[in-house]
């Protein structure tokens, strides 16, 4: 008998016939054996949907009204399939984040998770009920309901298979696994039969969208390996977890693309210390997060700084640095057209050099060029225009040998 948590995608969960076929294979998973607990997301579409509709009502809706309607989606999710169990004969009980037990800080919309209390989930697995818990959500000390950010609902399952010390973490989703790169844009990309947590984490916060990249950094914190696959297949996944030294000899791993950024370049502000620290502390006083950064050379006592932020936060960027601009005397901020980063990512990196060289020069090659560009240990970004950025990243993946062959 082992302990899984099966955490199932929006997609997976998309209609009734998908909510039949899932509750199947939790029954099937059950019938082997083996404790249940489930995470669901919205169904597809469900939440852009509802902040559609904030928006209509609103320009800026608030945070907090704005957690207490996206938790909606989930819920209905997770009552549906219990009734899809119940269906078939199955005990089940549906949670929602704060009946699960999931405790959060108060930051509304991207709420940190600090403790899950797993008693309520632990007592109804040892009856042998099937757990389904309602994903991307939680509740704050004040007993305000939060959610955990976009994609969230990957966090849930990787906290809750922490709290219960699952043996198993199994991310059903509608593709066969992790990719060389976005499957949907490369149709010869491959898919990987394990990545490092670091790798992932890499991806992830580089755009891809596959896995939310806070329940990797909390997977790797509190070392839960675990699976990504697909709930149309029974295709073996992808397993995420910690490095292996032969993890090392593949110098790219994959490549993501993160097509909702957008260049702010302040010009003019005067060549002095202090004022790149004034810039990004108002920018992170607004709580925009800023990028790749670039400062060009002082010239006749001015200088210019380009970075990249969400393209989302780009007024509320401009917002914050008016102000400070009149403060160290002098400057103007323009938001240029949106752009794409696109990121190699590969735990080789650390190892073998010319990774940087061979990235611009496929680029080169198909007349691609490079606005921006930064660094990690195991990570090179670099900011290309946002139309051609599909382009750029099938060039780079065959110029990696990332391409089935
Ligand atoms: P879910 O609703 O199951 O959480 P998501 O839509 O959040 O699913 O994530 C799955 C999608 O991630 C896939 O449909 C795929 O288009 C996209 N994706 C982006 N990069 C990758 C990658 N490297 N490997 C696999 N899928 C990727
Ligand atoms: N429903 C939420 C979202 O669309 C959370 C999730 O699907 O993981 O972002
Ligand atoms: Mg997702």
């Amino acid at each position: 008998m082992a302990r899984i948590v099966q955490k199932y995608g929006g997609t997976s969960v998309g209609d009734v016939d998908r909510i039949k076929i899932v509750a199947a294979r939790i029954k099937a998973t059950r019938d082997e054996g083996n404790e249940v607990v489930v995470v669901l997301s919205a169904r597809a579409g469900v939440t852009n949907e509802l902040i559609a509709r904030a928006k209509g009502l609103c320009a800026n809706p608030s945070e907090r009204e704005l957690d207490q309607l996206l938790a909606i989606g989930e819920q209905e999710s997770i009552a549906l399939m219990a009734m899809a169990l119940h269906g078939i004969g199955v005990p089940a009980v549906s949670y929602t984040g704060a009946q699960a037990g999931i405790f959060t800080d108060t930051e509304h919309t991207k709420a940190k998770i600090k403790m899950v209390d797993p008693t309520p989930v632990l007592g109804d697995l040892t009856q042998g009920t099937i757990v389904i818990v309602a994903g991307f959500q939680g509740i704050d000390d004040e007993g305000q309901i939060t959610t955990l950010g976009r994609g969230g609902s990957d966090l849930t399952a990787v906290a809750l298979a922490a709290a219960i010390k699952a043996d198993r973490c199994e991310i059903y989703t509608d593709v066969d696994g992790v990719y060389t790169a976005d499957p949907r844009v490369v149709k010869s990309a491959r898919k990987l039969s394990e990545i490092s947590y670091d790798e992932m984490l890499e991806l992830a916060s580089a755009g891809s969208k596959v896995m939310q990249s806070r329940s990797v950094e909390f997977a790797k914190k509190y070392g839960v390996v675990f699976e990504v696959r697909s709930s149309f297949n029974h295709n073996p996944g992808t397993l995420v977890k910690e490095e292996v030294a032969y993890m090392e000899q593949v110098v790219v791993r994959g490549i993501a693309a993160d097509k909702d950024q957008a260049k702010v370049v302040v010009s003019d502000i005067p060549d002095k210390p202090g004022s790149a620290a004034r810039v990004f502390r108002a920018l992170a006083d607004a709580g925009v997060i800023v990028d790749m950064i670039v400062q060009n050379v002082g010239r006749h006592g001015v200088a210019n700084l380009t970075f990249t932020v969400p393209h989302a936060d780009t007024a509320r960027a401009v917002r914050a640095l008016e102000p400070v601009l009149v403060g160290i005397g002098g400057g103007q901020v323009a938001v240029h057209e949106r752009i794409a980063k696109l990121s190699v990512v590969g735990v080789g990196m650390k190892t073998h050099s010319g990774v940087a060289a061979a990235l611009f020069q496929a680029l080169a090659d198909v007349g691609i060029n490079i606005d921006l560009i930064s660094t990690s240990e195991i990570k090179i970004s670099v900011a290309v225009a946002l139309d051609r950025a599909d382009e750029a990243v099938r060039a780079v993946h065959a110029a990696f040998g990332l391409d089935k062959v």
